[in-house]
């Protein structure tokens, strides 16, 4: 097992370890995701989920690819947009998020193609996709840049990556939004879904994920150009943008 040491939310833990925590969160989390997403968000998540479809610019016939697509959400809009001529691949590394996922998918009408795979691994040609995807996954990753590189890589010349994530919040709004990551989320996860770790878990990840000019040099540093981001409900969440050359 792999021992350089990383983060786990707040904690410091092997490598190797990382995954399997990740891997327990989002099992543990699975049968309420979606509830407790909107309960979470007070349903801003539709909003910036929506904002992404958006800039995704996605049309008819494109191949699209949703990393870490979790239950599917971002999916399901992009199969509305491709039409038959189009493939969307819905993928995840966990077996519970991605059961749920393309469950949904069949409810909704969409048999889509889905795979169990890790973002630091991904199991597709070089040049393949027109747009890639990854909504609130990248932050659960243990070799973040990895991944950067492999979205990268399997995008078409021209084709564009989009990373919608949590942020850095705007410094006045900082102290209310501690009060309601560190206090209110884990009472919720223990209230609703039974789970107060996860959830904390959830608001530890935010605050030590690359904030918006970091990340923006890391898509840069993974092959990326015209990387920009918007931010959204003050730096909450950032949407950013690049292109493979
Ligand atoms: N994209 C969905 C959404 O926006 O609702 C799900 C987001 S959920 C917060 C994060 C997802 O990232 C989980 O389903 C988890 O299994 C997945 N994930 C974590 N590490 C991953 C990895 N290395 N490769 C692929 N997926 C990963």
């Amino acid at each position: 097992m792999n021992d350089k040491p990383t983060h786990f939310g707040f904690e410091t833990v092997a490598e190797g370890d990382k995954a399997r925590r990740v891997a327990g969160v989002f099992s543990s989390v699975a049968a309420n995701y979606d509830v407790m997403n909107d309960l979470m968000s007070l349903g801003l998540h539709r909003l910036w989920k929506h904002f992404t479809i958006q800039v995704a610019g996605v049309r008819q016939g494109d191949r699209v690819l949703d990393v870490a697509g979790g239950t599917g959400d971002l999916s399901l809009a992009f199969a509305k947009k491709v039409g038959h001529q189009g493939t969307v691949w819905l993928t995840d590394i966990n077996q519970a998020m991605l059961a749920r996922g393309r469950d949904r998918m069949i409810d909704h009408g969409h048999a889509l193609p889905v795979a169990r795979c890790d973002a630091e691994r991904l199991p597709f040609p070089a040049a393949h996709f027109d747009c890639v995807t990854v909504a609130f996954g990248l932050r659960n990753m243990t070799h973040k840049q990895e991944a950067l590189k492999e979205m990268t890589r399997v995008l078409k010349p021209g084709g564009r990556l989009l990373v919608l994530e949590f942020s850095r919040v705007w410094a006045p709004l900082a102290p209310a939004y501690d009060f309601y990551s560190f206090k209110v989320l884990p009472w919720l996860g223990g209230k609703v879904a039974r789970d107060a770790d996860s959830y904390r878990y959830l608001a530890e990840s935010i605050r030590m994920h690359p904030p918006q000019n970091e990340l923006k040099t890391m898509m840069e540093d993974a092959g990326l150009v015209r990387v920009d981001y918007f931010n959204l409900t003050g730096g909450v969440v950032a949407l950013h943008r690049g292109y493979r050359v």
